[in-house]
């Protein structure tokens, strides 16, 4: 393995998980490490990590301090999931309308780096690469 060089950045965003505490408080800890890169991964996504990769490296911690409803939701809307806990813990509106990936650099709902599709791009359109969602400009996604 001489001068192989691995990609760090998954290792790297692994939320770090104090020890000699109560397994009841540390999932209380545990979770809100997750609510604090929710937050910042909507406000600011550029400044943390994209989804795919927190979510590699904090997969089983989320598992294990969030109940199955909120993990499955995670695991499956990704980002987008994200808000909609944020939303029903009351921290953004139930009418919250995320930024236009051209203006945060990211996806609101796969939370991956935006790429535009070159097809849509083409068009004028806006389509995330990643996750396929297409975007109004002004209120977001499309609504499903
Ligand atoms: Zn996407």
């Amino acid at each position: 393995m001489i001068g192989a060089v691995e990609y760090q950045d998954a290792e790297s965003c692994r939320l770090s998980r104090p020890k000699n505490v109560l397994q009841g408080a540390s999932r209380v800890a545990d979770r809100e490490a997750c609510l604090i890169y929710f937050r910042q991964a909507i406000a600011e996504p550029l400044s943390v990590p994209p989804w795919s990769e927190w979510w590699s490296a904090n997969e089983e911690l989320v598992g294990e301090s969030f109940p199955l409803v909120d993990y499955v939701r995670l695991k499956h809307r990704k980002l987008w999931g994200a808000q909609q806990i944020l939303q029903i813990e009351g921290e953004l509106p139930p009418d919250f309308a995320p930024q236009s990936p051209l203006v945060s650099g990211a996806c609101c709902r796969c939370g991956e780096r935006f790429v535009n599709q070159p097809e849509a791009e083409a068009i004028g359109d806006v389509k995330c690469s990643s996750c396929g969602i297409k975007y109004l400009f002004v209120h977001g996604p499309e609504q499903e």
